[in-house]
């Protein structure tokens, strides 16, 4: 028997969303493929032509050539049905032109962009977009989105919680409750006060169905002041009261992503490519201010950032605001793909939790194929540097960012302490050990979410979140625990999932 796991950063119900939708799994596909998948799908929706087919869980790679999907989705009748390819990572995709058109990205718009935003969509060489798109590039396309129904959102969430309790997980943190489809992500808007996905959870709560602790963030915008905290704090006391419902903070996107094409990551290097260093989203001082707003609400500030800059100046505005106030909140960064060796010791001295999707700590064609070329040798080793945060003092909480990667966390754990998948290793020295997984998923997490008084343990006066697992996890070796399978899952004392 385990306490309940939980993890830090996960996109919940765009992960039951998805898992409910046209999706292709991540799977790596020549066009021909993704054509026949992708026609499939259009023959059983046709009902609304003008509807946008969106299809989930498209390999990036996909986009490598995006002349090629051009020449099979903006023919015949593609020419009028637009169409949403989502990457699996979903800070990029790929639209046709009718999509395109609905979200007015044409070549007019590409010559307005300024430097900072240019890499956010992509452009052929006669200045058209290429439909290749990029973090606020994505938000053009899903501010166009029809709103799913309520229904459909419910069911999403159902799918959620069943997922969960089925791996075990009894809490998460989910990172954009404020997003949505119809709703920016990346660059909204500040002032909008959008309430995305937290009337499913909502309407989950109240139908009983929510046997999970949610922690659930608001998205600021990387244009957010003191004044629009203001703002979102109505949309958070919109759902106060909500069973089972915390509304903990606020992310802040600090950067996008490695992978080659969007290479919209903050490094403190260049790319080889291009010798740019990516782009931060907040200007040192917006971001130090909207940090220390946050902290003086007592808010926790949960930044993503994947290149070492971004790390290194989400640090800097922790430090800032922690030389004038000791909030005791428990900040924390997430995903952390590149750190610099001198920032490995801020994370302990400032108490700032290094929340990690570990299941990424392996040789992918993502790694090989769209980072590796473009990194030196000592940055690609580098990447997801675990044991070296955890020998520094930081503190690490597990996450998956569902539906990213699965969000089984016993493959996580795997990855974390192997360093191994399916496509090869990535450098082994930065292996946990399972203790500090187990950690990670429970008492770790607990304090990354903001529920460390309540759950991540089994003890006296904390909520009986547990499980009952088919192996001894503390004597398997990494093999057997990724096969480890959930007999039982009992939320607030009471079971809510079963192996049949
Ligand atoms: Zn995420």
């Amino acid at each position: 028997m385990l306490p309940g796991l939980i993890d830090a950063h996960t996109h919940a119900v765009i992960g039951g969303l998805a898992a409910l939708s046209p999706n292709l799994q991540d799977e790596e596909l020549d066009i021909a493929s993704v054509r026949q998948r992708v026609q499939a799908w259009r023959d059983e929706t046709r009902s609304d032509a003008d509807r946008p087919l969106v299809v989930f869980g498209v390999n990036p790679a996909t986009w490598k050539n995006p002349q090629a999907l051009a020449e099979v989705f903006d023919v015949g009748s593609w020419m009028s049905q637009p169409l949403l390819l989502m990457g699996s990572d979903l800070h990029t995709a790929w639209v046709n032109r009718a999509m395109r058109a609905k979200a007015g990205i044409d070549a007019a718009y590409a010559r307005g962009l300024t430097a900072s935003q240019r890499h956010t969509v992509g452009v052929a060489t006669d200045g058209e977009p290429n439909g290749v798109l990029v973090d606020a590039g994505v938000d053009l396309v899903t501010l166009q989105l029809p709103k799913p129904d309520e229904d459909l959102l419910l069911e999403a969430g159902k799918f959620a919680v069943r997922a969960n309790n089925r791996y075990g997980i009894t809490a998460w943190m989910d990172p954009a409750a404020n997003a949505g489809p119809g709703e920016a992500l990346f660059a909204r808007a500040p002032g909008s006060t959008g309430t995305g996905i937290l009337p499913a959870y909502r309407a989950l709560a109240e139908a009983g169905g929510l046997s999970a602790h949610v922690a659930a963030l608001l998205v600021a915008s990387p244009l957010s002041d003191a004044a629009d905290l203001e703002r979102l704090n109505a949309v958070r006391e919109q759902f106060q009261g909500t069973p089972n419902l915390t509304m903990p903070g606020i992310k802040i996107f600090a950067d996008g992503v490695l992978e080659y094409p969007a290479q919209s990551a903050a490094l403190l290097g260049e790319y080889s490519n291009s010798g740019k260093r990516g782009e931060m989203l907040l200007t040192r001082k917006g971001l130090q201010a909207l940090v220390d707003a946050a902290d003086a609400r007592g808010w926790l500030v949960h930044i993503h950032a994947l290149g070492d800059r971004a790390v290194r100046e989400s640090l800097d505005a922790f430090e800032a605001v922690r030389e004038h106030r000791d909030s005791g909140v428990r900040h924390s960064i997430t995903h952390l793909q590149l750190v610099d060796a001198n920032d490995y010791p801020r994370f302990a001295r400032l108490g700032v939790i290094a929340v990690m999707q570990l299941h990424w700590a392996e040789m992918d064609n993502y790694l090989l194929d769209l980072v590796k070329p473009y990194l030196s040798e000592t940055e690609f080793m580098g990447q997801y540097p675990a044991r070296s945060l955890q020998r520094q003092g930081a503190v690490i909480a597990g996450a998956s960012d569902w539906p990213i990667s699965t969000a089984n966390p016993w493959e996580a754990m795997h990855h974390a302490m192997t360093r191994h998948g399916p496509g090869g290793g990535l450098n082994p020295a930065e292996r946990l050990d399972k203790t500090s997984m187990l950690l990670a998923y429970t008492r770790h997490a607990a304090q990354a979410i903001g529920l460390a008084d309540k759950i991540g343990s089994l003890e006296p006066g904390k909520q009986a979140d547990f499980i009952v697992v088919d192996r001894d996890v503390l004597e398997v070796d990494a093999e057997s625990l990724k096969q480890t399978q959930v007999l039982e899952t009992y939320f607030a004392g009471v079971k809510v999932y079963a192996a049949q």
